[in-house]
């Protein structure tokens, strides 16, 4: 994609902006339409993210939308990725829109792959979970109230919130000896060793993992093979607040965002997933921290903000019918139906499931008998309730007869049936109060129309989040879908 047309390509040092006040650093991650660079803001000597879109023009409308969906967000916001500058920079692949974001950390993808000892289920604690949700809910109640639908929910586009001065410790880090020869140049978001190919580091089963040294919540590891430092890690762990009332006051807000880009199926061969190299008993420490607090039912103090409003719409306005990356893509999305900002409740409900088992709650294929959307379907018939109301929507999609007609497998699906996800989290190995709890929540998530989903504000009174859930009301969250436009479809 360094073409015309395509990604900028960029060097370290390159400047940008009006005033060429940013300074490139280094790469933070990428995205289907665009790179993401540290750089240094000269003006105000702060670290900031600069989203470089590609050059063609329909990259560049997109763009220019996103710019427009952030005017109607609170300039300073805990929810959604605040945007402070946007400008055009040219360069040998074309003309580019540039923006300028508040720097954030990891993206949740990225988190739940890395994380040190995943659970049991294979996921995040559940207590780090339902913080998550909570944020999710509120963030998304913003954006709702103010007539935005953001159509990408998914891991990639939800980014952790880190500390300034933080970062600075870790950037000087990084120019020390050790990460001299160590590249951060990949997609992994390891340090790996500029003479080792990829491959041989995979095949490396065993080598010995030290923690080298802390900077407040940031902890730094290398990988040594044969007396040889082969890479390197840095990781981010939580503080833990220390009493119920101070974690309440810390939650009441949260954001997010994100854009439409198909989970890249070959990073699941990447070293992140390659847990026999990641994580050993010296993590336990920190391990244990989480699960003393998970026990004495605190809650880890760690935020999370939506990004990527790069397909956001307003409720009147939408602009595609192909929206969400596939295994967060909404039933009425699939059938060709109307959509509104319900749909980005359904993508929250495969967000949740995914962060407790590290699984897709949905990941359809081809097959000889089905194609990606009729797969998809079935997997969603298999799994959630469908009423007598249900089968009536579903015959009104003009999809309906192309994806049912003469397919015996999808058709057999078409019958009145309970949900099946309290007993898959039973099956997951969930206590059956956790099950209970959880499956009530993503039931009210996953509703086949559009229409019945419930909304965040209703979502945020859910028994399972009751530690977190008092005083909603006094926080200023808005509801419910009752007055929401265009909860279901475009209102015009
Ligand atoms: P795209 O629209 O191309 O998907 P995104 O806005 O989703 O672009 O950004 C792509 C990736 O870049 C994200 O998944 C994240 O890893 C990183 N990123 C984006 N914005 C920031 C930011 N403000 N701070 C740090 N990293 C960011
Ligand atoms: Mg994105």
């Amino acid at each position: 994609d360094y073409k015309y047309g395509g990604y900028h390509s960029t060097h370290k040092n390159e400047k940008f902006g009006k005033f060429n006040q940013y300074i490139l650093i280094k790469k933070l991650g990428w995205g289907q339409y665009s790179t993401v660079w540290l750089v240094l803001n000269k003006f105000s000597n702060e670290y900031q993210a600069l989203k470089i879109i590609k050059s063609e023009k329909i990259y560049s409308f997109s763009a220019l939308d996103e710019i427009n969906t952030f005017k109607k967000l609170d300039s300073q916001n805990d929810h959604i990725v605040n945007l402070i500058d946007s400008f055009w920079h040219n360069g040998p692949n074309g003309k580019h829109c540039c923006l300028i974001f508040e720097l954030l950390g990891e993206n949740l993808l990225n988190f739940l792959q890395k994380y040190p000892k995943k659970t049991e289920f294979n996921g995040l604690p559940l207590l780090l979970i339902k913080s998550i949700t909570f944020q999710l809910l509120n963030s998304l109640n913003y954006l709702h109230k103010r007539e935005l639908i953001h159509t990408d929910l998914k891991l990639e586009n939800i980014l952790l919130k880190i500390d300034q001065n933080q970062f600075n410790n870790d950037l000087d880090y990084e120019n020390d000896e050790i990460f001299k020869n160590l590249n951060h140049d990949n997609d992994f978001g390891f340090y790996i060793h500029k003479s080792k190919p990829l491959s041989s580091f995979k095949s490396d089963k065993n080598p010995t993992r030290s923690s080298i040294s802390s900077f407040g919540s940031i902890n730094y590891y290398t990988h040594e093979s044969e007396g040889q430092i082969v890479a390197a890690e840095r990781q981010q762990s939580f503080s833990v607040s220390t009493s119920e009332t101070e974690t309440d006051s810390d939650y009441d807000s949260d954001d997010d965002d994100d854009d439409l880009k198909d989970h890249d199926d070959s990073d699941e061969d990447d070293l992140g997933n390659n847990s026999s190299i990641h994580y050993n008993n010296d993590t336990k420490e920190y391990n244990n921290e989480i699960e003393m607090n998970q026990s004495n039912g605190l809650i880890p103090n760690i935020s999370f903000k939506i990004a990527d409003l790069g397909n956001a719409c307003p409720v009147n306005q939408h602009y595609s019918n192909e929206i969400q990356t596939r295994q967060y893509r909404s039933p009425e999305v699939i059938l060709g139906n109307s959509y509104g900002a319900s749909t980005d409740i359904w993508s929250l409900g495969c967000i949740i499931y995914e962060l407790i088992t590290g699984d897709y709650l949905f990941n359809p294929s081809n097959s000889l008998q089905l194609n990606k959307d009729q797969d998809h379907l079935l997997k969603i018939l298999d799994l959630i309730e469908i009423n007598k109301d249900d089968l009536n929507y579903l015959k009104t999609s003009q999809k309906f007869n192309q994806l049912f007609d003469n397919n015996s497998i999808l058709n057999s699906k078409l019958i009145v049936k309970e949900s099946q996800m309290n007993q898959i989290l039973l099956e997951r190995g969930l206590s059956s109060i956790d099950s209970l709890q959880i499956s009530n929540l993503l039931n009210a998530m996953l509703k086949i129309n559009p229409k019945d989903r419930m909304d965040s504000f209703n979502l945020l009174d859910a028994e399972w989040l009751a530690n977190f859930n008092q005083n909603v009301e006094a926080k200023g969250v808005w509801g419910n879908k009752s007055q929401m436009k265009g909860w279901f479809e475009e209102c015009k």
